[in-house]
């Protein structure tokens, strides 16, 4: 509770107990509304000026002016006719403790979604002349080399260059297990150092770093609204003007009818009935609650690593009907080891050293592989002319020969003919000035949860599972079968990727499209949602995705799928209650059945148990 709550709360306690005492008080008239006054005004005046001031303002209609007319024209007719002050005094403390109420729930879920905010780091250490000097992390420069040290957040993504630590990932992937990292490992900032002295040497500034980019983005989720949002503010701007009108309505047509026909008016009575339809009318349970609930959902997911730049995408998620995943480092792992060297005209360690030359520049999975396999140092003022073909490889000038690596896409292109291999695996093609040179057979495996995440999504009802790939056929056919997908193509360029997506667009589909964001990014940017895999290593990912699984584990597409249902399924449970209820009561109260206490118990049972519900969201796993 922060210091404006307990503020709150103690004029609740306080209004409560007056307006006890004074129940019992035997006094009449006017000394007994002056006695009620002191009550209403500890519990209301804040609600009262702001009425004041909407309507100096000309922003009339809001529920501060539904309470303060309501609970003054109950006073007005207490006054006048019946003398029950405590009617107007318990509207307004109800009223209150609404809010105050909804105050607490919004700030729980605020601070489960800020708790993800403390993995931004205050300071970086730099070690000068023997000591460690804490700078600000955006002072230090792109190869820098940083400390840290056990319970210190890494505050820049780079590589450990000396010393071995167990890293706790779990603000930014959700991944409970830490992650044991040593010299040459790249390491993301957010981690926490659970033991051991890191130097790092930096490889982004902080701008660029992971970190940044996750604040980045949950700093900005909520302010693109899903449609039950945005309708939810439009409905506001109309409802709130329509209900006074027929409160106005309510209380003038009817006791002028009675008068033309001759009969008492009962001005008082059907005032009153209007007075309550005000106080029924407040739509704050769907305007608190329909957010709140998107908030929380977005908050929950965080919570287990999964990154959902909207409410907008939140829905668009729950209505999947097809997702198409990408193969190589969303299926796979996404680290190859090199199996074999065929066809070789040179001896396999000269071919790997001008693979590994000419790849030294991508961040291809496969081109790091052949960078590992390789496993000496690159001078890289060997290579010159480096172009690469997204979805076929790489050519480059490595001691003035042009050497082109990759598959029979790149090769076809320059009409070098390839001999038939029939290797298991990946098959990378090597060419040196124009004459075939041999190929590495290369393979991935499958991630250990690919197949159960398969399996999760075909439950959840998603009945269009596809796998794209740029790989071969055989390699294609291998990890479909392995993880369970019924439906693949290969050799794909990421044009015929965008094609493919296009084409269960047109038929009707809702596609997600769920890649690694290497060659992918214009996949992901055109399916309905693109999902991103293993981001640690993209930025292309981050910028072009929708929705990002901070670890690599194919299994959160299932989590995300299920927290988007839930959400959706609250809001939609949030709308038709509050509505049903609201509606039920405003009638009840136009004919009289029930009056002002009736009204504010609804309003603010309908409420909290609105807001509750929208909170569920947030245990989502
Ligand atoms: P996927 O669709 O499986 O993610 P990509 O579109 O990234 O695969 O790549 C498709 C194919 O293009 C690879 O299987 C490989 O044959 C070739 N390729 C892409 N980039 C490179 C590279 N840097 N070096 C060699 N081959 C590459
Ligand atoms: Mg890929």
């Amino acid at each position: 509770m922060n210091k404006k709550q307990k503020k709150v709360l103690f004029r609740i306690i306080l209004s409560a107990v007056l307006t006890a005492v004074i129940c019992f008080i035997p006094v009449r008239g006017i000394y007994s509304f002056a006695l009620f006054m002191i009550p209403y005004l500890i519990i209301g005046h804040d609600i009262l000026r702001k009425a004041g001031k909407g309507i100096l303002r000309r922003q009339i209609f809001d529920e501060n002016f539904l309470m303060a007319i309501a609970t003054i024209g109950a006073l007005v007719i207490a006054l006048t006719e019946t003398g029950d002050y405590l009617e107007a005094v318990a509207v307004m403390l109800f009223y209150q403790v609404g809010e105050f109420f909804q105050s607490i729930a919004v700030g729980k879920s605020r601070r489960n979604i800020y708790a993800l905010m403390d993995i931004r780091p205050d300071y970086a250490n730099i070690e000068k002349d023997g000591t460690l000097i804490q700078v600000s992390p955006d002072e230090v420069a792109v190869g820098d080399i940083i400390v840290v040290q056990p319970g210190e957040k890494v505050p820049l993504d780079g590589v450990s260059v000396e010393g071995h630590a167990s890293l706790n990932t779990a603000p930014l992937t959700g991944e409970s297990l830490p992650r044991e990292v040593q010299e040459g490992d790249s390491i993301i900032s957010g981690a926490i150092d659970l033991n051991g002295v890191l130097k790092i040497k930096t490889t982004k500034c902080f701008e660029e770093s992971t970190v940044s980019k996750i604040l980045d983005l949950v700093e900005n989720a909520s302010s693109r609204k899903s449609r039950p949002e945005a309708f939810i503010t439009k409905f506001a701007a109309v409802y709130t003007p329509v209900v006074c009108l027929a409160a106005l309505a309510l209380a003038v047509l009817p006791p002028l009818v009675c008068l033309m026909m001759g009969t008492d008016a009962l001005w008082n009575v059907w005032c009153y009935r209007a007075l309550s339809f005000l106080v029924i009318s407040c739509p704050c349970a769907l305007v608190i609650s329909i957010p709140l609930s998107f908030f929380a959902g977005i908050g929950g997911a965080s919570h287990a690593g999964i990154l959902i730049k909207g409410s907008n995408f939140l829905e668009a998620l729950s209505k999947v009907d097809a997702v198409v995943l990408d193969k190589t480092g969303t299926l796979t792992k996404g680290v190859f080891e090199v199996t074999d060297i065929h066809h070789n005209t040179l001896h396999p360690d000269k071919l790997l050293e001008l693979a590994a030359l000419t790849e030294s520049a991508s961040s291809h999975p496969i081109a790091k592989s052949i960078v590992a396999a390789y496993g000496k140092d690159i001078n890289r003022s060997r290579v010159t002319d480096i172009t690469e073909y997204s979805g076929g490889g790489i050519t480059a000038t490595v001691d003035g020969k042009s050497v082109a690596v990759g598959n029979d896409k790149l090769m076809a292109q320059t009409d070098i003919s390839i001999p038939a291999c029939n290797c298991a695996g990946t098959i990378i093609h090597i060419a040196i000035d124009g004459k075939y040179a041999g190929h590495l057979v290369i393979s991935d495996r499958p991630k250990d949860t690919a197949a159960a995440s398969i399996a999760g999504l075909k439950k959840s009802g998603v009945n269009h599972i596809v796998m794209l790939t740029g790989d071969n056929h055989v390699a294609a056919a291998n990890v479909a079968t392995a993880v369970g997908i019924d439906s693949y193509h290969a050799s794909l360029l990421p044009a015929d990727k965008v094609e493919k997506v296009e084409q269960l667009i047109t038929a009707g589909h809702r596609v997600a499209f769920v890649g690694d964001g290497i060659n992918d990014a214009p996949v992901l940017s055109r399916a309905d949602i693109g999902i991103a895999m293993g981001a640690m290593g993209s930025d292309a990912a981050i910028e072009a995705a929708d929705v990002v699984l901070m670890d690599d584990d194919p299994e959160k597409l299932v989590t995300a799928l299920r927290i988007s249902k839930k959400c959706l399924r609250i809001v939609y449970q949030n709308i038709v209650f509050a509505l049903g209820i609201k509606i039920l009561c405003l009638i009840l109260g136009a004919v009289g059945i029930t009056g002002m206490w009736a009204a504010i118990f609804a309003d603010v049972g309908v409420m909290v148990v609105a807001v509750l519900n929208a909170l569920r969201t947030l245990w989502i796993n």
